[in-house]
């Protein structure tokens, strides 16, 4: 199966949020809900408005059509972790698709703090959404078709997950939050969240860098990359590393 894969950037933060879907069956999944539901929820059942500002799939009505592609149904959130602009605006989708929200255990004591977090910023979201579903470290979930291996990279945030995508037809995507960026790396420092940099360049060696080099690496803000790319380019991590004490990175 090759997955089609769809990316919005949206809200203030511009986060990236994946959409996922099983070109056989329509079966798709949300990855990072974080903002602009009514964007997505007209694209996705509709095909107006905005739509994605990037796609490996069709683009309009007609093209999928053409492609004989089946309409989609949402069928789970997929979040890699639980900052505010990557889980702020699921109770809206929620209103919408009642499915279940599949979030690490780490990031419970953030979900449940998204409105607090949210403010420190100057932005405001409704009352977070409760996760349905946990993931775990190492094991590897079957969304309808959409095949989905989860490793548990803590160092942003307790419960950050990053979530490695096979795809028949070429390297697989890893979709990695703000665990790693292209030339950057996540933020260690936020309220609430339980960042550590040695844990976090610990999460990056042992659970990104030992990913094929061709993987392709979507971040929660930012360029694509991928792992060979950050392996060989990356300031703090990798090859050209120096010994880095208090890394701050950009993004929340
Ligand atoms: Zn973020
Ligand atoms: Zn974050």
């Amino acid at each position: 199966m090759r997955p089609w894969i769809e990316e919005y950037f949206v809200g203030p933060l511009q986060m990236r949020c994946s959409v996922v879907t099983n070109p056989e069956n329509g079966a798709t999944i949300i990855i990072d809900g974080g903002d602009e539901p009514e964007r997505l929820i007209s694209w996705i059942d509709d095909w107006e408005g905005l739509g994605p500002d990037d796609s490996n799939g069709p683009v309009s009505h007609n093209q999928s059509e053409q492609e004989g592609l089946p309409k989609r149904h949402v069928v789970a959130y997929t979040n890699t972790h639980a900052h505010f602009d990557h889980s702020g605006m699921i109770p809206e989708l929620l209103k919408h698709w009642k499915v279940p929200f599949w979030l690490h255990e780490g990031d419970h004591h953030l979900q449940a703090n998204a409105q607090k977090s949210a403010a420190r910023w100057g932005f405001t979201v409704p009352p977070p959404a409760t996760p349905t579903d946990e993931w775990q470290d190492g094991q590897t979930y079957d969304f309808s078709g959409i095949t989905i291996e989860v490793r548990h990279a803590p160092g942003h945030s307790l419960g950050s997950v990053c979530l490695i995508i096979p795809d028949d037809s070429g390297p697989s995507h890893a979709f990695v939050g703000d665990v790693l960026f292209a030339g950057g790396v996540g933020r260690t420092d936020l309220p609430d969240s339980g960042g550590s940099w040695p844990l976090l360049k610990q999460s990056i060696e042992e659970k990104l860098f030992t990913l094929p080099d061709d993987t392709i690496v979507y971040p929660g803000h930012g360029p694509k990359t991928t792992i060979g790319t950050e392996k060989v380019s990356n300031p703090f991590v990798g090859e050209l590393a120096q010994s880095f004490t208090n890394v701050r990175g950009r993004y929340i």
